[in-house]
């Protein structure tokens, strides 16, 4: 079976009604956060860094120490089967301009609840959750 290794995270930034999370459409229609395929020679964090650049145009990143989780995952690719981990960290911005690259279709800052019902997969779901704990 291929493996599939992606790093991502999830961002917040403070607002006047609190936290907002970024959320991200993907091409295949999901909603989840932002994340990335890890390449070569690069730390998670260092991925993280770089997709959140790449894709959302976002510089000012602080990581929330103290948190890191991982999703996994099967799908299917041009008929094979694929296993893909994802670890995941916190992070928070002051940015709220996103500049979306030809990767995503949309994005969205919602506060947790709406957050949470957007979110397409449980399994991101249930990292969200614990983050709510936090
Ligand atoms: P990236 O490059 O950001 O890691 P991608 O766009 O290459 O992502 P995924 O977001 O992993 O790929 O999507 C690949 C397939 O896996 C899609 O069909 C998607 O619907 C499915 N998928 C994505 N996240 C999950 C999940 N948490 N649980 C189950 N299936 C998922």
């Amino acid at each position: 079976m291929l493996e599939e290794r992606s790093a991502g995270t999830v961002i917040y930034r403070q607002s006047p009604q609190g936290k907002l999370y970024l959320l991200l459409n993907y091409p295949s229609g999901h909603w989840d956060f932002v994340k990335g395929n890890i390449e070569k020679g690069e730390t998670f964090k260092q991925t993280v860094l770089r997709e959140i650049r790449e894709e959302t145009g976002i510089e000012d990143i602080t990581f929330v120490d103290g948190f890191e989780d991982k999703v996994e995952y099967h799908y299917q690719r041009d008929g094979q089967v694929i296993h893909k981990e994802v670890i995941f960290f916190l992070a928070n911005t002051k940015t709220s301009k996103v500049v979306l690259s030809h990767e995503h279709r949309d994005y969205t800052w919602l506060n947790f609840n709406d957050a949470l019902e957007k979110l397409t997969y449980k399994t991101a779901q249930n990292i969200f959750k614990k983050i709510k704990d936090l």
